[in-house]
């Protein structure tokens, strides 16, 4: 049986025992929250149980690296629209310890890449066109300074409103514990 097979037949059973009943809530978040952090598989149930976060507490958006690009990327479109469509009023940024986008080793990328069977060919093609696929895939040297930078960069954003927190945590993936290493009620990098 193949993986999708797999989720449709658990899909089948899920419905059929009313498993969804204890999951019914609303869309905007009851704790007013709205979560940047990174698609790591350790985080996917240990984040919300180490933050007592429910199904409809918090919005969360995921990347690799937790990272924000571009200020008018997609993360950030995410956050506005959970900030005033949704009434969120705190954003977490939450990275993590032994990330895999810390210090990513952007040829051993693009190798598999190619392994694959993406032409080189591709790659100068959009080079030319002034994408520069190696700033694209690259991580970040300091999980904690990529944090920091993210939290600056979304307090200093013209579409975000002064009077939303924003806070840098990060987390051991192991153990769940966080670490606040910006503190939005302050204003303080600590
Ligand atoms: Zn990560």
């Amino acid at each position: 049986m193949n993986k999708l097979q797999e989720i449709l037949n658990h899909n089948q059973s899920f419905l059929e025992n009313k498993g969804y009943d204890v999951y019914k809530t609303s869309k905007d978040p009851n704790k007013k929250l709205v979560i940047l952090t990174c698609m790591d598989t350790r985080l996917t149930e240990l984040l919300p149980k180490a933050l007592n976060l429910k199904n409809g507490d918090a919005k969360f958006i995921k990347n690799a690296g937790a990272i924000i690009m571009d200020p008018f990327g997609s993360a950030v479109r995410s956050i506005v629209v959970a900030i005033y469509e949704f009434k969120a009023d705190e954003v977490l940024v939450i990275g993590h310890h032994g990330c895999g986008m810390s210090n990513l080793d952007v040829d051993k990328t693009l190798e598999q890449a190619m392994a694959r069977g993406i032409s080189p060919d591709v790659i100068n093609t959009l080079c030319n066109a002034g994408i520069n696929i190696r700033k694209w895939l690259q991580g970040f040297n300091s999980v904690e300074e990529s944090i920091k930078e993210t939290v600056e960069l979304l307090k200093n954003h013209p579409f975000i409103s002064k009077d939303v927190s924003i806070h840098g945590l990060i987390m051991d993936p192991e153990t769940g514990k966080i670490d606040v290493l910006v503190n939005g009620y302050e204003d303080t990098t600590l």
